[in-house]
């Protein structure tokens, strides 16, 4: 398995503040990362320096080439979102922008990938109906779809759940896991530790500093013990 992300002793914060320090953790291919802690621990700000974003104080943070560009991402859910005046299909396709030359239209290979992706997320039936009238899952599910056109081979989930009912839920979380079992690397801030401890295969916590990193079952035995 490959090394995708490295970081060294990493310290990232704002204007000569740092707000996280000495982050150290690596995801090889295929792994299935929940990144957990307390709200203001740093966990938007190390998804951030991960998307290049945001520069580190101090350490290194190794990337792949192969991610250059192939990076999906499903930010927290945003009101906006909720309001996109587009077709579920346009909204999908959008997510095949970053691949195309400036100016130039989509092209055939975009528009298949959408549709592929359409399926895979199960909204085939919905892809001609106005985004802003589908449900919160249904929402997720389209932009998850999205970001899977920009992502080949890793996807960074920001609270993916946050304000869905349990069905939606417990429905996304199996379509992610699916993903994952399909060969993608998954990156994912959660809240939610029995998610974390069902389906992940590591776990990194923060706290201003790096709690714990290291696999689900070691988080298992571990949690609970000094601030773990
Ligand atoms: P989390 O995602 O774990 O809730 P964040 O990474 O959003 O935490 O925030 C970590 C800390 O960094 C917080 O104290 C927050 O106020 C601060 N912070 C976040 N974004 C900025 C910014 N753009 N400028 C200055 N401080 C920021």
């Amino acid at each position: 398995m490959s090394t995708l992300i490295r970081f060294e002793n990493v310290t990232l914060g704002y204007e000569g503040q740092p707000v996280i320090k000495d982050l150290n953790f690596e995801v090889n291919e295929g792994d299935y990362l929940c990144v957990i802690g307390e709200n203001g621990s740093g966990k938007s700000t190390m998804m951030k320096a991960l998307l290049g974003f945001l520069t580190p104080m101090s350490g290194t943070i190794y990337k792949d080439k192969k991610l250059k560009n192939a990076i999906g991402y499903l930010p927290q859910q945003q009101p906006s979102q909720a309001d996109f005046p587009a077709s579920v299909k346009e909204v999908v396709l959008s997510g095949c922008q970053g691949r195309k030359k400036i100016f130039s239209f989509y092209s055939a290979a975009d528009r298949k990938l959408a549709e592929r992706n359409i399926e895979k997320m199960n909204i085939g039936h919905l892809k001609n109906r106005s985004f802003r009238e589908l449900s919160g899952g249904q929402k997720q599910r389209a932009l998850l779809a999205r970001a899977m056109c920009a992502a080949e081979d890793l996807m960074l989930l920001d609270e993916p759940v946050s304000g869905l009912d349990p069905t939606a839920t417990v429905d996304l979380y199996k379509t992610i896991e699916q993903l994952n079992r399909d060969g993608m690397t998954v990156i994912m801030i959660t809240h939610d530790i029995g998610h974390v401890t069902d389906a992940a295969s590591h776990v990194l916590k923060l706290g201003h500093t790096m709690l714990f990193f290291g696999t689900a079952e070691e988080y298992r035995e571990n949690a609970g013990k000094e601030g773990i």
